[in-house]
C-alpha cells in the first residue's frame, strides 16, 4: 500500500516536472544553471558548440538529481541549429518549453585599433544573434502556453563597458536591451523576461585572463573576490521560480558590487 503511494506520488511529481531549456550547459555557468534547476525537480535540456565529454557528464549529474537531461550540440550562432534545438526540447517536455536560459556566450577579447571583423562578427553572432535565434520560437511556444520564464545571460561589460571588450561589451549590452523590449512585448501573457548580469565569475572564460589582470580586476571588485557559478544559478534559479512571477524587464546584477 505504502509503496503504491509512494510510486503515485512520483508520477504526480513527473507529470508536474517543467522544461528548462539553457544555451551552452556542458560546463561553467550554464552547467551550474543546469544543475541547479535540475534540483528544482525541472527536466533539463541543453545545447553545447563542441565539448561532448563535458555535455555526457553534465547529463550524468542532471539524472543524478532524478529528473530527465538531454544535451543537444547546437550552435548558437546558426539559425537552424537554434530551431532544432527549440525543436528538440519541446518534444523532450512533451510540447512544452517552460524556461529558456541564454547562456552561451564566447569572448574574442583585442583592443580596439587591433580588433578584426571576424573578433567583432564572431561575438556578436555567438552572444547577440544567438539569443534573437533562440527568443523567436521560444516565444512563439510560450505565447501559445500563455506561460513562461526567460532569463538572458549578460554581463557588468553590458553596463559598464570593459577595456579590450568592445565586441563582448555591445553584445552584452545589447541583450539588456532585447530583454527589455522581448518583456514588454510578452507581459501580458505573465511570460516573464529578464537578465542576469554577472561581474567576475570562476570559470574557463575567465581562467583565460592574464594572471595579473585577473589580480588588478580582483582588486577593483567591493567584495575583493570574484563570485563561483552557483552565485549566477541562484539568481536564474529564483528568476526562473514560483518567487518571482511579477518581475520582468530587470537586469539582476551579481557581480559583488562592480557596479555600484
Ligand atoms: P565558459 O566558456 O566556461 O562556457 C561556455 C559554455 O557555452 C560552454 O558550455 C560552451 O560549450 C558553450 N558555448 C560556447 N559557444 C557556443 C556556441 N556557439 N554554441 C553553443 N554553445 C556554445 O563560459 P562561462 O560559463 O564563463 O559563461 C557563460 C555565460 O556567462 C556567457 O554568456 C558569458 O558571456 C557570461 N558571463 C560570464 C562571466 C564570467 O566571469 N565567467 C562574466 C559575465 C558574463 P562548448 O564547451 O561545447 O564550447
Amino acid at each position: 500500500m505504502e509503496c503504491c503511494l509512494r510510486q503515485q506520488e512520483k508520477e504526480v511529481k513527473m507529470e508536474n516536472r517543467k522544461l528548462a531549456l539553457i544555451t551552452g550547459g556542458s560546463r561553467g555557468i550554464g552547467r551550474a544553471v543546469a544543475l541547479r534547476l535540475a534540483k528544482m525537480n525541472m527536466d533539463i535540456v541543453f545545447s553545447y558548440r563542441g565539448g561532448k565529454e563535458a555535455a555526457e557528464e553534465t547529463v550524468k549529474l542532471c539524472e543524478e538529481q532524478g529528473v530527465r537531461a538531454l544535451a543537444v550540440q547546437a550552435d548558437a550562432a546558426s539559425r537552424e541549429d537554434c530551431d532544432r534545438l527549440t525543436e528538440e526540447a519541446a518534444k523532450f517536455g512533451n510540447g512544452r518549453i517552460d524556461v529558456l536560459v541564454n547562456n552561451a556566450g564566447i569572448t574574442r577579447d583585442s583592443l580596439i585599433l587591433r580588433m578584426t571583423d571576424e573578433q567583432f562578427d564572431e561575438v556578436i553572432s555567438t552572444n547577440l544573434t544567438g539569443v534573437f535565434y533562440m527568443l523567436r520560437p521560444v516565444s512563439k511556444l510560450m505565447l501559445k502556453q500563455k506561460s513562461g520564464r526567460i532569463i538572458n545571460i549578460s554581463s557588468v561589460a553590458g553596463v559598464m563597458g570593459n577595456v579590450g571588450q568592445v565586441n563582448y561589451s555591445a553584445s552584452k549590452a545589447g541583450v539588456i536591451g532585447m530583454t527589455k523590449a522581448l518583456a514588454r512585448e510578452l507581459a501580458s501573457r505573465k511570460i516573464t523576461v529578464n537578465a542576469v548580469a554577472p561581474g567576475m565569475i570562476e570559470t574557463d572564460m575567465t581562467a583565460a585572463v592574464p594572471e595579473k589582470a585577473r589580480e588588478e580586476l580582483t582588486a577593483s571588485i567591493p567584495f575583493k573576490a570574484m563570485g563561483t557559478v552557483e552565485d549566477i544559478a541562484g539568481a536564474v534559479a529564483f528568476l526562473a521560480g514560483e518567487e518571482s512571477g511579477y518581475i520582468t524587464g530587470q537586469v539582476l546584477l551579481v557581480d559583488g558590487g562592480m557596479c555600484i
